[in-house]
């Protein structure tokens, strides 16, 4: 049997940590799925390092063999305890900033109101977090900042959301090919996967791009209805319902929620895994 990639989005994917059930013994079965030695397992998130350990540790995930993390910025190749960055995914993404670093784009944008750097561990050398008022014009900001890029020929994507909790903007900027399918490809590559060989997993609007991609995807059951439609409509437009799994449960008694619908995921990609299910 070919081996396999599995690359799998943490909050609300592989975490439960949204408001719908867990299956008991879904995560427990992942263990023994990624413990097999034909599955290399991959962590895809926004989290940064110590973040994606955390979750590792808090949840009791198992071990994997690549993460990729802040956002699509870093790539690391796992042995053990030792997380290798991989230089040459940062070169690939250097590329959008001419030489530029994080701290060049912060001099950059130095005299545009309402930015405020976030605090120094959410950042790195290939992504800014800012801090912008709620009541911000976010599309005059924005292009403010696109002006600011083209006029030094720098491509960056402005990532924009709201943490509605704490009532503040959030805006992150990073290389414009610094993109979890980008990011998922190049890992590709690198490590020999095609196609047939791999899949995703993922939960929500910003799993979207990968999803609907054309790479075979499973979104887990409780992902949002609206998250649900926006996926299907996407790949029916494209002609590849086929390569977009939507987890419903029932698959080994279990929910089709966040570990138990990656499973299932897997198994309807990949009827052979089957026989890799023995729980700890
Ligand atoms: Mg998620």
């Amino acid at each position: 049997m070919n081996k396999l990639l599995l690359c799998c989005d943490l909050d609300r994917t592989l975490l439960p940590n949204g408001s719908q059930e867990e299956s008991p013994q879904a995560r427990s079965l992942f263990r023994a799925v990624a413990r097999h030695p034909q599955l290399t397992l991959a962590y895809v998130s926004g989290r940064d390092k110590p973040l994606l350990l955390e979750a590792i540790r808090d949840y009791d995930l198992p071990p994997p063999d690549y993460a990729i993390g802040d956002v699509g910025t870093s790539i690391y190749e796992i042995h053990g305890d030792q997380w290798h960055p991989l230089r040459t995914w940062e070169k690939e993404i250097a590329l959008d900033w001419s030489g530029n670093r994080h701290d060049d784009l912060v001099s950059l944008f130095k005299d545009i109101d309402g930015l405020t750097l976030q605090e120094a561990e959410k950042q790195s050398a290939f992504k800014l977090s800012y801090y912008v008022p709620e009541d911000t014009e976010r599309d005059e900001l924005l292009a403010e900042m696109r002006a600011c890029l083209r006029q030094n020929e720098l491509r960056a994507s402005l990532i924009w959301s709201i943490d509605e909790a704490r009532h503040v903007g959030l805006l992150d900027v990073l290389p414009h090919r610094a993109t979890k399918v980008h990011a998922i490809r190049f890992l590709m590559a690198r490590t020999g996967f095609k196609e047939e060989n791999m899949i995703f997993a993922g939960d929500s609007g910003n799993d979207l791009p990968v999803l609907t991609s054309g790479l075979k995807a499973v979104l887990v059951h409780n992902a949002r209805r609206e998250v649900q439609e926006e996926a299907m409509r996407s790949v029916c437009k494209q002609g590849f319902t086929e390569r977009l799994y939507l987890a419903h449960g029932d698959f080994l008694g279990m929910n089709g929620n966040y570990a138990a619908g990656v499973l299932e995921g897997l198994v309807h990609f990949h009827p052979e895994t089957l026989h890799w299910f023995k729980p700890d």
